[in-house]
């Protein structure tokens, strides 16, 4: 079946047709057949350079040969096991040799089960209710984070069958502001448990931190007794071998991640001081557990992925970053148009927007429909990025020269096409 009928179908059996939200575009999503190294195939035939890669965790590609060979070897000798293994133990003990934070690893299944678990011991630690996010960041669907996390209302629960009594406790603060942070915590400081942020918004594309803000919010934190919790499920293993508290010499008292621990696989984790984490159950009494947690299948593909991302490997990372974001910078100025590049490292985006991108109310100064304009040419002519403004495309391992070459061709044609819409 074709991806058009697969979708009319998806649409009877699935809400939406997907399951989960930004996958269904218009008029219709690609349905995919398959997929290796930088390239994903659809079921109508058509092979697309892929930066989305599955929104993050294929920093290796699609089908890493060496993942495939040891999760193959690990699925002969079972699925999961509900008891402990020696795998979990190494790939904590990496965890804590790259994280300068980590100290101790609890697994979960996702980036959302790890920032709700480091929030609630975060709460449990400070013994205060309330945490702080930055308007526009994107923690995870769980409730007392899914507040303005990319494109909801003011001060409301972004969905409805949240509670406002949940989301009081959650404050939002413009990113990369020190004033706001300042007079919040003035005001409201002995009630904060936490702060949670990612350190280079992925979320509402892709928008680094400015110089000195990290250090800012760890040293006014630690003044105020707020724990610091770093979301790195997009930064982590990605920007550096330690993540994004290595690439800005910053220490946060937690850390999440996901995505790319997993090689691939369904995985999340948080990490921190043995003093937080002790207080996890059955050590402590912070309540957390799982079913699939530490699953050997997906610890197999982390240890097997972390494997492979030794410093030779962020390097090249950045090369191919700097290199594509160059041609893009090259192709917008031989057009005469002033819409921004942004990303690091192995992360990218287009803002279609003149302002300077620093928070959230300037990423939503883009325009959302030249952006679907460019989306759909680079759809056509072979290029899949993630099909929202705000979300943030990647770059793996095996997206070669000619990948690159190929694509910025791709984009001046999606760009010229912008320009005479
Ligand atoms: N935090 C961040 C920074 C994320 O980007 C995401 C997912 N995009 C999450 C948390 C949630 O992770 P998951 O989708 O694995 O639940």
């Amino acid at each position: 079946m074709i991806s058009e009928n697969l979708f009319n179908e998806a649409k009877k059996f699935l809400p939406g047709g997907v399951d989960s939200p930004v996958r269904a575009y218009k008029p219709y999503p690609f349905f995919a057949e398959r997929a290796e190294g930088s390239k994903i195939y659809d079921v109508d035939g058509k092979t697309y350079i892929d930066y989305c890669l599955a929104y993050g965790p294929l920093v290796l590609g699609h089908a890493n040969p060496l993942i495939i060979e040891e999760v193959t070897k690990q699925l002969k000798n079972g699925t999961a096991y509900g008891v402990p293994t020696e795998n979990e133990i190494k790939l904590a003990k990496q965890v804590v040799k790259r994280v300068p934070c980590a100290e101790m690893v609890r697994f979960v299944n996702s980036g959302t089960e790890a920032t709700m678990s480091a929030i609630r011991l975060a709460r449990a630690f400070a013994a205060k209710n309330k945490i702080v996010k930055f308007e526009g960041s994107y923690h995870g669907a769980h409730d007392c984070v899914l507040v303005k996390s990319g494109s909801g209302a003011v001060g409301l629960p972004d969905s409805p069958g949240i509670p406002e009594d949940t989301t009081k406790n959650t404050i939002l603060v413009p990113f990369n502001d020190e004033k706001a942070i300042t007079e919040l915590i003035k005001k409201e400081g002995k009630n904060i448990a936490a702060i949670i942020i990612e350190p280079v918004m992925g979320n509402v594309g892709c928008i680094p931190p400015k110089e000195g803000y990290l250090k800012f919010l760890r040293e006014i934190t630690a003044e105020n007794d707020i724990v610091l919790i770093f979301d790195e499920v997009i930064t982590g293993f990605r920007i550096a071998e330690g993540g994004a508290q290595e690439y800005f010499g910053v220490t946060p008292d937690l850390v999440t991640f996901g995505k790319i621990l997993g090689g691939g696989f369904p995985i999340g984790a948080l990490a921190g001081k043995k003093e937080f984490m002790d207080m996890i159950a059955p050590s402590g009494t912070v309540y957390q557990a799982g079913t699939f947690n530490g699953n050997p299948v997906s610890i197999k593909a982390g240890l097997t992925a972390l494997k492979q991302l030794d410093s030779n490997f962020y390097s090249e990372m950045n090369l191919k970053g700097n290199k594509l974001r160059a041609g893009i910078q090259e192709i917008l100025d031989s057009q005469n148009l002033d819409f921004k590049v942004a990303g690091l490292s192995s992360m990218f985006q287009i803002y279609f927007t003149d302002r300077d991108v620093l928070n959230y109310e300037d990423a939503k100064s883009a325009e959302t429909d030249i952006f679907q304009i460019y989306f759909n040419k680079l759809l056509q002519d072979g290029v899949f990025i993630p099909p929202s403004q705000f979300e943030c495309c990647f770059l793996s391992l095996m997206h070669d020269d000619d990948d690159i070459q190929k694509t910025l061709e791709v984009m001046e044609n999606a760009i010229k096409t912008v320009k005479n819409s």
